[in-house]
């Protein structure tokens, strides 16, 4: 299985998948989609009572929006995950009780009139990471608050995957497609017919260079196969290749393109690993045959002694 980078940025990445096959490209596709962990808001505490803003204005805690929709909306906030900084809380050292290694605390302070922002949620970590952990997408509202309202939030981020709820996906429009194959006859590729291809892909696969028609973007074929159907004797082929495939996914931020490409890969790579060592401990086939069930004899009751 090779990569090759076609477009790498920031949160969007576009490559080719060489050398593998529909069910290698469909188990990365699953993989990105469900199986990369990644921080989220899993429990907020709403301060009820009042409430002085850093303005040292006093309002009550009360908002327009249930504390259910709020703690929802937080939930899906990306938060930036460091994989070499966090573990899965059921994994960490403090046995799921919630310490520095397996959770980021947030907080948030705000009162009307204003609208609460997803920037408007502090990290609570040491000042030289605060920076790194603040929500990358800062205005995500989250509610809108008037005068005298206000707002008292501490939530903790931990890590999940996708899995188990969607607020831990962290890749979304995960896609490929078989890399298009378009081949043009030459004895054809001046006919009338032929030549209509330009205009009738939707795609503009085609374009008509000394009066043939040629192929300038094979790439961008949707295999739609509008060509096909108009140029009816074969002047025009086109096919999917099963080893190549064109893949594209986007991420929320979380992780960059590139780390959630590698991350994949690591996750594919030990799944795998894993897979073998059980295929491996199963031992040789007799092995497999069920054995007929043991029927115990009922040990005999004890006589009851003299006493
Ligand atoms: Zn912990």
């Amino acid at each position: 299985m090779d990569i090759e980078i076609i477009e790498m940025a920031e949160r969007k990445a576009k490559f080719i998948l060489r050398n593998s096959s529909p069910a290698m490209a469909n188990a990365l596709r699953r993989t990105l989609l469900s199986d990369l962990p990644k921080m989220a808001i899993h429990k907020v505490d709403f301060y009820l009572g009042p409430l002085t803003d850093d303005n040292g204005r006093e309002c009550e805690s009360s908002t327009p929006l249930f504390d259910e929709i709020i703690a929802h909306r937080l939930g899906m906030i990306p938060v930036p995950t460091d994989l070499d900084l966090f573990v899965p809380q059921e994994e960490c050292t403090c046995g799921g009780a919630g310490c520095p290694n397996c959770t980021i605390e947030y907080f948030l302070n705000k009162s009307g009139p204003c609208t609460v922002y997803s920037g408007d949620l502090l990290p609570m970590v040491s000042p030289e990471l605060r920076e790194k952990f603040k929500v990358k997408d800062e205005f995500i509202p989250i509610v809108e608050l008037i005068n005298d309202q206000g707002v008292n939030i501490s939530a903790t981020a931990v890590m999940g995957t996708a899995k188990r709820h969607v607020k831990w996906q962290v890749c979304n429009g995960v896609g490929y497609k078989y890399m298009p194959v378009v081949r043009v006859d030459p004895a054809a590729a001046s006919r009338d017919d032929v030549l209509e291809c330009r205009d009738v892909c939707p795609k503009k696969v085609f374009d008509v260079k000394d009066g043939r028609l040629v192929v300038v973007d094979e790439m961008g074929c949707s295999l739609c196969r509008a060509c096909t159907e108009h140029v009816k004797d074969g002047g025009v082929t086109v096919t999917g290749d099963d080893t190549t495939f064109l893949f594209k996914f986007e991420t929320d931020g979380s992780y960059t393109a590139q780390q959630a490409l590698d991350e994949a890969l690591k996750v594919l790579r030990e799944e795998a690993k894993e897979f073998a060592e059980q295929i491996e401990n199963i031992g040789p086939e007799s092995e497999l045959e069920p054995k007929p069930p043991v029927i115990e004899e009922p040990e005999p009751e004890p006589e009851p002694e003299d006493i």
